[in-house]
């Protein structure tokens, strides 16, 4: 059967804020672009983004700035992150917020008419930008809106709404091409992306120099977690496969509130704002736990007191904030402590408890999404009663590495940006900071993939061979009646779940990576019955190449990173090591199957960055010889 076919000057990967943002600024960059996504148009993960999107606007409070953005960030990621890029992003997420409302987000309004901001976890000051609990939704409508606009500008130029922007929804790409002159290895440069419809299982050939992957994140490679389906890593494996790296593998964020009850929502994403909003987390035993597990680090920013964490609510200048707003690590590795020490909730959470602090009407106004979604899938009334919570498996702070200022990554023709890049948040990420990221960093990928387009001298030719070899691929699964791809999925996440989790020991992730590599043989027998039409078996057969991938990738950095930091715990190394502050892991797989491991060293941060700090501080992450070299 033939192949469709398409050219374009920039293929864009993803349709969730940092797909759209990037297809934007390449359009209007002058780029014909695609914009393919496996799910429907709308129906990406941003979505679902409750909270809202950090930015130093200073609207409610005018001490805010991109600097105390930065520093938090930092610290947030416990210092692991790429200094660049967090330093563009403090600077530049307040102009995307505006820059969105400028194109009809309607966000909460301040008395004075301002966009109101939230506080958050991590956050030193009220800095989330918000639309109730549903500001992702806003921030997806808002981007689709201008996607509109722009091709009803082009059907005004062209007479073609899709001249220069098009929407390729319910489609899955399976592989990266690259020039014909190097097909396999890092070198060579991108000619485009195979793929297929989901309903009809037709394949689909992209022609196109830049392809942009924001396919966001990796969480259904774990059976407890807050990620839809499409979350199977399909852009860090297809970025590995072209030859790309990725870092930071070994940081996933275990969300400290997730529903835990009943089974069937297990995970579900209890948002950060009902503790910003004054929620607080009590034990069995009715006791507000989280003041016995504030680290030393955080020790002079926290509130030591109920009493004192309760003023902060109210008068921020005189007060500490309470350490139920510790960044979420913290939080979630408490929470996990509390449950195996016998002091959990019946269900095997603890309680977060809203209803005794705020009046029933305010709880409606401020968390209309939490009180629907307790009252229709647990039958729990929050403004009534505590919700219980436990962590799940929610972000992975781990991705392609790319510059941060343009968000390329090492195969020419490739960028990132989104979930699906590494770096921006280093060992950790504050809530907020990664719908503000969407923003920041889809924008630079759009327009880097634009200027790269730009300075190419011929257009990379898409190779036949390659072609072929991913058609192949594609229809493997269809050809063979073996191994049920459930039943290997289902292994691999209660293994990551089990082994490679929140708590993480060697022997354990040793353990995980035998697995792994058992299920790899496996996956090479899967088999899915039925035909190409709308056949689900097949879909996860074929996305069970990308979480194995990533999930070695996961275990092998957290099995090679001894410390513990963020969002990687190793229970055989409890704590920080500033010697492994400076290292990066970078995966890689130069054979496209097995997975390697490099340390490389992250460069120093520049001096006017490092000003920024109290050198006290800096003392308890950093090396003797780079305090030396920064002074
Ligand atoms: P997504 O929005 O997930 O988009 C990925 C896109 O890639 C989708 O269109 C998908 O269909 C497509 N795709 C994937 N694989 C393929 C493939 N092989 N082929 C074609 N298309 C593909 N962050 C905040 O900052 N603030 C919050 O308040 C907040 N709340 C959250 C609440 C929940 C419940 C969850 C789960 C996350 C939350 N986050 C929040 C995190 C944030 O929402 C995500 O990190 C972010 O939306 C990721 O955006 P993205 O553009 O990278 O990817």
């Amino acid at each position: 059967m033939e192949i469709e076919r398409h050219e374009y000057d920039v293929v864009v990967i993803g349709a969730g804020g940092a797909g759209l943002r990037a297809a934007i600024e390449a359009r209007q960059q002058g780029k014909r672009t695609a914009i393919v996504c496996k799910s429907l148009f709308g129906k990406a993960h941003t979505v679902m983004a409750e909270g809202g999107a950090a930015a130093a606007m200073g609207n409610v409070n005018s001490d805010d700035n991109w600097m105390v953005h930065f520093r938090d960030t930092m610290r947030g990621g416990k210092f692991l992150n790429n200094w660049r890029m967090a330093e563009l992003h403090a600077k530049e997420a307040a102009d995307r917020v505006w820059e969105l409302e400028a194109w009809g987000a309607l966000f909460d309004r301040t008395k004075d008419g301002k966009i109101s901001q939230r506080n958050f976890g991590g956050h030193e000051y009220p800095r989330l930008a918000h639309v109730g609990d549903r500001t992702g939704l806003e921030l997806i409508r808002t981007l689709q809106q201008r996607v509109v606009a722009l091709q009803q500008e082009d059907y005004e130029t062209h007479g073609d709404y899709e001249a220069y922007i098009k929407v390729f929804q319910e489609c899955t790409v399976t592989r990266l091409l690259k020039d014909a002159s190097s097909v396999h290895g890092p070198a060579g440069a991108i000619s485009g992306a195979f793929g297929y419809w989901r309903e009809t299982g037709n394949f689909i050939l992209f022609d196109a120099p830049a392809v942009v992957l924001a396919t966001g994140g990796i969480g259904k490679s774990y059976v407890v977690t807050s990620n839809s389906w499409e979350y199977t890593g399909d852009g860090h494996a297809l970025a590995l496969l072209a030859g790309a790296n990725l870092i930071n593998m070994e940081f996933i964020q275990f969300h400290p509130t997730g529903m835990v009850w009943p089974p069937s929502v297990r995970g579900i994403l209890v948002t950060e704002s009902v503790r910003g909003d004054g929620g607080v987390l009590r034990n069995s035993e009715g006791k507000r736990f989280m003041f016995d597990y504030i680290p030393d680090v955080f020790k002079d920013k926290y509130a030591t007191t109920e009493e004192e964490g309760d003023r902060w609510y109210t008068d921020q200048a005189n007060n500490r904030r309470p350490p139920e707003l510790l960044p979420r690590d913290e939080v979630a590795r408490a929470i996990n402590a509390e449950v195996k020490a016998g002091r959990g909730s019946p269900q095997g959470g603890v309680f977060l408890d809203v209803s005794t602090r705020l009046p029933a009407e305010e709880i409606k106004r401020r968390l209309p999404s939490m009180h629907h979604q307790f009252k229709e899938l647990a039958d729990v009334d929050i403004t009534a009663e505590p919700m219980q919570v436990g962590p799940t498996c929610h972000y992975i702070m781990g991705g392609v590495e790319v510059d941060a200022d343009t968000g390329a990554a090492a195969v020419p023709g490739l960028f990132a940006a989104g979930e699906v890049s590494g770096g921006m948040h280093g060992s950790n990420r504050l809530g907020g900071n990664s719908l503000s990221d969407l923003l920041v960093f889809g924008r630079r990928a759009g327009l880097g993939a634009a200027e790269y387009v730009n300075a190419l001298p011929a257009r990379p030719a898409v190779a036949q061979e390659s072609v072929d070899a991913a058609k192949a691929e594609a229809l493997a699964p269809l050809e063979r009646s073996g191994e049920n791809p459930y039943e290997v999925h289902h292994e691999l996440q209660r293994t990551m779940n089990d082994l490679v989790g929140i708590i993480r020991k060697a022997e354990e992730v040793s353990e995980a990576l035998e697995v792994v590599e058992k299920l790899k043989e496996r996956v090479e027998l899967v088999g899915a019955a039925g035909s190409r039409i709308y056949n689900p078996g097949w879909h996860l057969a074929l996305d069970l190449r990308n979480m194995l991938l990533v999930s070695e990738c996961v275990a092998r950095a957290a099995l090679l990173r001894q410390e513990s930091r963020g969002g990687h715990t190793r229970d055989d190394f409890p704590g920080m090591n500033p010697e492994w502050r400076r290292k990066l892991l970078v995966c890689a797989t130069p054979d496209g199957a097995a997975v390697t491991v490099e340390e490389k060293v992250q460069p120093p941060m520049r001096k006017d960055l490092f000003d920024l700090f109290d050198l006290g501080e800096l003392k308890k992450y950093l090396t003797e010889e780079e305090l030396g070299n920064a002074e």
